[in-house]
């Protein structure tokens, strides 16, 4: 890991400075001079894992649309491996160092191909390796459900209960304010700390919502209920309002969880349905009321008409949960009794 890592930061000075982010181009151009510095052959496979980190590096803060700035690489940072690196066989993974091949036996219920993608991480608390790996799951089939679990917001679900493990509300203040502070102080170490602790947060939202997409998830197989998300598709062209470095990070967040539900809930066989999400704030979930005036603040919900109350998140998801119902012809059924309560 030290060794590839030096290397990507040399390669990195070539990027920086040549502007070449083709993984391929970028190798070619730097077999020279890095087998200049170590012999053959691990002078290749050196090369090929760099050039591949260093590439995605940049390619992402493109992608990103950030500052052209010279990425730098921490001595234990992740290494990926792929088909030229590594090689698995009867459960036993064979993988590239620069003292030779490595055959480190494992344990997994899925797949695993040479053509999957591999990532090398080191943590440093645990003084552990870890071995990220993507593997192909077998999809179950889809169920035909009888009822929607609606979802909203980052944990709270029609049948009105809180996501175990999402009271993330202290530890998000406690990022805001470093944040905070750090961007007053404006120096170059406190940009540096800004970005690390971004990381950190990064890593704690999507640690989240891994927790958040798989109780859902599971929550919904259990019951053979299907989820109903709103339908986002869209909204960045609807709305005109400036987003601040905050709003960026949540929408982010909410992105992920959305996908992570997605595709946890493709491999359980779990439905999922997309409805439109207009007024789902505003619309009581009991007589079908709509009026801004409902909401009276901004966590709890009050119906004008048949005075309804409820907390606002758990309202919306109702809503959510009979637009996915009644959005299902098959579903329709007065048999339904959860489509009964609603009068629409
Ligand atoms: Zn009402």
């Amino acid at each position: 890991m030290k060794v590839v890592n030096a290397a990507c930061n040399s390669i990195s000075e070539f990027v920086y400075h040549n502007h070449v982010v083709n993984r391929f181009e970028l190798q070619k151009q730097m077999y020279r001079s890095i087998r200049a510095d170590y012999p053959y052959p691990i002078g290749t496979q050196i090369t090929i894992l760099a050039c591949r980190k260093v590439a995605a590096s940049y390619y992402v803060s493109i992608k990103k649309g950030e500052e052209w700035t010279l990425h730098t690489f921490r001595p234990h940072g992740a290494i990926a491996y792929d088909g030229r690196t590594y090689s698995v066989r009867d459960a036993i993974i064979s993988l590239w160092t620069i003292d030779g091949r490595i055959k480190v036996p494992m344990q997994t219920k899925y797949r695993l191909t040479n053509q999957s993608e591999l990532d090398l991480c080191y943590d440093r608390s645990k003084n552990q390796f870890y071995l990220n790996v993507s593997v192909e799951v077998p999809e179950e089939p889809p169920y035909q459900p009888a009822v929607y679990l609606g979802v909203i917001n980052i944990a709270t679900t029609s049948d009105g209960t809180q996501v175990p493990g999402t009271d993330c509300e202290q530890v998000r203040q406690w990022y805001q304010e470093r944040r905070q502070i750090l961007q007053s102080v404006g120096t170059k170490s406190a940009k540096q700390r800004l970005k690390q602790i971004s990381t950190g947060e990064s890593r704690f939202k999507k640690q989240v919502n891994h927790v958040i997409s798989k109780h859902l998830v599971t929550l919904a197989k259990d019951t053979s209920r299907g989820i109903a998300l709103e339908d986002l598709t869209g909204i960045r062209e609807r709305t005109t309002v400036r987003h601040t470095q905050r709003d960026r990070h949540a929408k982010w967040a909410f992105a992920q969880l959305r996908s992570f539900i997605q595709y946890k809930a493709t491999i359980k066989g779990v439905p999922v349905v997309l409805v439109d999400p207009a007024y789902t704030s505003q619309q009581c979930s009991v007589c079908g009321y709509t009026d801004t005036k409902n909401r009276k603040t901004r966590n709890v919900f009050s119906c004008c008409s048949c005075t309804h109350t409820e907390p606002a998140d758990i309202n919306a998801a109702k809503n959510i949960a009979v637009r996915a119902a009644a959005n299902q012809p098959m579903v329709a059924e007065p048999s339904s009794a959860t489509s009964c309560n609603y009068h629409r």
